[in-house]
């Protein structure tokens, strides 16, 4: 078994046969390590763009990579079948930072190599979450750039400073290093199958239906969050900015005060959020109690 930690670099343009963007793949750099984490070989090949022949200014600052170096390299279908002959037949678990790489790679292979699968994707684990973990930074909500965590873990990110896609897997596969629990890394991974391909093209939603059977009517039966007592509902339920949302007073405590109810439907679970804003006369509110909780 090998693992293979991957990195793309890629240029977001407009396709005109897809009728909106893709983010196009131009490089791919990727390294194997074995189960020892040692570092066996390495893998580096730069795309020749079909969609658009210019690099966004973003992409050519973070990588120095030029409108020439691009139109010399190889077409896609030529890179995934360079790369999938370097993987070898080896087993292998593929490690990306953020699985936003996954999903371009989804897109490229249905856009150009009219696949509806990664070919050679088997076995995943998406490094920045695994990483993320064991940080103070595990439950923050928010999802740490890899630089960013690798400062976390006692890496200086400078040691890497060219944003190329190898360079980024081997700062990425540093922060594995770090952070290497193989019973915690084998919890943390995928098999490629058709579940781990509806969770990656899922799409989060709000739930605006007060009436839907997700919602559950419990929720919005509020109580003083001081005093717990009894409260009168001055404003009805009204759905805004992803929240249901009411007005309530309490006789005991002379406060007013706004609920608000979030449900966002992720994959496989429903995620609920309730906070209560103080009412005062001043300009603007601050939430002063949120309670977070999965159903
Ligand atoms: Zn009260």
């Amino acid at each position: 078994m090998q693992y293979i930690v991957m990195d793309l670099e890629w240029n977001t343009a407009y396709s005109k046969k897809l009728g909106g963007f893709i983010n196009e793949i131009i490089e791919i750099g990727a390294l194997a390590l074995d189960e020892q984490l040692q570092e066996t070989k390495t893998f580096s090949v730069i795309i020749r763009s079909q969609v658009s022949k210019r690099l966004q200014s973003r992409v050519k600052s973070l990588t120095h990579l030029t409108n020439a170096d691009i139109s010399h390299g190889v077409t896609f279908r030529e890179a995934v079948e360079r790369f999938t002959a370097w993987l070898g037949d080896e087993d292998n678990t593929f490690l990306t930072w953020g699985d936003g790489d996954i999903r371009t790679l989804v897109k490229n292979c249905a856009c150009f190599l009219e696949l509806p699968e990664i070919p050679f994707l088997h076995h995943y684990v998406d490094l920045q979450k695994y990483c993320q973990s064991f940080t103070d930074a595990a439950n923050s909500g928010q999802q740490l750039g890899l630089s960013a965590a690798a400062v976390k873990l006692g890496i200086d990110p400078d040691v890497y400073p060219h944003h190329r896609a190898l360079d980024d897997s081997r700062l990425a596969a540093a922060c594995l290093l770090c952070v290497f629990d193989q019973k915690r890394l084998s919890q943390a991974a995928h098999w490629c199958d058709k579940p781990f391909y509806e969770r990656l093209s899922f799409h989060p939603y709000y739930i605006s239906d007060i009436n839907s059977p997700l919602v559950d009517a419990d929720a919005f039966r509020c109580v003083c969050d001081v005093c717990g007592g009894k409260v009168k509902k001055e404003k009805n339920w009204k759905y805004s900015n992803h929240a249901f949302r009411a007005v309530f007073y309490c006789q005991k405590c002379d406060r007013r005060f706004r609920v608000s109810i979030q449900y966002k439907q992720l994959y496989d679970r429903l995620d609920v959020r309730k906070t209560y804003t103080e009412i005062t006369n001043a300009p603007e509110s601050i939430p002063v109690k949120a309670e977070k909780s999965e159903a």
